[in-house]
C-alpha cells in the first residue's frame, strides 16, 4: 500500500502529464469560483458588411477578468473549461449575457443586428441546449433573429442528432452559422442538407492572402461555395487592406477583423460606432 502511495505521489508531482494535470485542477478551481465570483466579460467584435462598409452584427467573445492577472483570453481556459464539462454553465451566461445586451441595444436604439454567440461541443451536446436558448431569449425578450448560434463543422457533420437539434434551433428563429470554415470535416452534401445561414472562413485562410496561393485559392473558394448555396460568407481575421480589397473582389459579404475594431466592451463598442459615424459626417463647423 504505501509502495503504491509513494509510486503515486511520485508520479503526481514529478512527470510532466502529473504536473500539467495538478495545474490543471487548480486552474478548474480558479475557473469555477471566477465564475461565482462573476469575473467573466462579454467583449464583442463588429462585422462589417464589405459593400457598405457598414456595421451588421457583432460576435460575443468571452473573457476572463482575473482580479490579479488581469484579461486573460479564451484560448488559456476554454479548452480546460471544455474537457471539464465547465463550458455549458459558462457558454449559458455568454448566451444570456449577449441576449441581455441585444435588449439593451435595442432599447436604445443603437444599430446592430445580430449577436453571433460561440456554441461548443459539450453545449450541444447537453439535451436542455435548445430549452436554454429558448429562455435566454424569452427572459431577455428579444426574437430569435437576434441570436447567431457559431458551431464547428465536423460536429455539425457527423451525427444526424446535431442535424436535428438544429432544426429544433431554426424553429426559434436562431440564425446558425459554422465557424472555423475549412478547417474541419465537412460533407457538401451534408452542408446543402442544413438549415446553416452562414459560413465563416477561418482566419488561417484569410492571412495567406494574397502571398499564399493556397490559403488564397481556398479563401476564394469558400466564398464561391457559400454564394452558389446562397448562405452568407463572414471571413475572419481581415487585418489589412489588401485582404479586404481581394475578398472585395471574390464578392465576400461580411468582414471582422483587426482592420476594423478588436473586440470591445460594450461601452466601448457604442464609441466606437459614434467614432465611426462622426467620421462619416463632412465637417462644416469650421466654415465662418
Ligand atoms: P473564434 O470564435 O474563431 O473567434 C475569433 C478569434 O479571432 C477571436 O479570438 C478574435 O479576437 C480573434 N480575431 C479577430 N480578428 C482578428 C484579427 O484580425 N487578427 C487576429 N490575429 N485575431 C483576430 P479570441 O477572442 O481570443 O477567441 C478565441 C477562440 O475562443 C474563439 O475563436 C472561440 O473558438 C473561443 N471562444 C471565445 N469566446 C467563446 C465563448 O463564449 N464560448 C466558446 N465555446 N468559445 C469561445
Ligand atoms: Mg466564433
Ligand atoms: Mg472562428
Ligand atoms: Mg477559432
Amino acid at each position: 500500500r504505501s509502495k503504491d502511495l509513494g509510486r503515486n505521489s511520485y508520479e503526481y508531482f514529478s512527470s510532466d502529464m502529473s504536473t500539467s494535470s495538478f495545474e490543471n485542477m487548480l486552474m478548474l478551481n480558479r475557473l469555477q469560483q471566477a465564475a461565482q465570483n462573476h469575473e467573466f466579460v462579454a467583449y464583442y467584435q463588429p462585422q462589417i458588411e464589405l459593400r457598405s462598409q457598414k456595421l451588421t452584427g457583432v460576435e460575443a467573445l468571452i473573457r476572463w477578468k482575473h482580479p490579479e492577472m488581469g484579461l486573460i483570453p479564451p484560448g488559456n481556459f476554454i479548452p480546460l473549461a471544455e474537457e471539464s464539462g465547465l463550458i455549458i454553465e459558462l457558454g449559458e451566461w455568454v448566451l444570456r449575457e449577449a441576449c441581455r445586451q441585444m435588449r439593451l441595444w435595442l432599447d436604445h436604439g443603437v444599430k446592430i443586428h445580430y449577436i453571433a454567440v460561440n456554441v461548443s461541443a459539450r453545449q450541444l451536446a447537453d439535451k436542455n441546449f435548445v430549452q436554454i436558448v429558448r429562455s435566454a431569449l424569452n427572459n431577455a425578450g428579444i426574437d430569435g433573429h437576434y441570436i447567431e448560434l457559431e458551431l464547428t463543422e465536423t460536429l455539425v457533420m457527423r451525427e444526424d442528432y446535431y442535424a436535428k437539434m438544429i432544426d429544433d434551433l431554426k424553429a426559434l428563429g436562431v440564425q446558425i452559422s459554422i465557424d472555423d470554415f475549412g478547417t474541419g470535416y465537412s460533407s457538401l452534401a451534408r452542408l446543402k442538407q442544413l438549415p446553416i445561414d452562414t459560413l465563416k472562413i477561418d482566419m488561417s485562410f484569410i492571412r495567406g492572402i494574397p502571398e499564399d496561393e493556397n490559403n488564397t485559392n481556398i479563401s476564394r473558394a469558400i466564398v464561391n461555395l457559400a454564394k452558389g448555396m446562397n448562405l452568407k460568407v463572414v471571413a475572419e481575421g481581415v487585418e489589412n487592406e489588401t485582404q479586404a480589397k481581394f475578398l472585395m473582389h471574390y464578392g465576400c459579404h461580411l468582414v471582422q477583423g483587426f482592420l476594423y475594431s478588436p473586440p470591445l466592451p460594450a461601452q466601448e463598442l457604442g464609441d466606437w460606432i459614434n467614432a465611426r459615424k462622426a467620421e462619416e459626417i463632412p465637417q462644416y463647423n469650421t466654415a465662418p
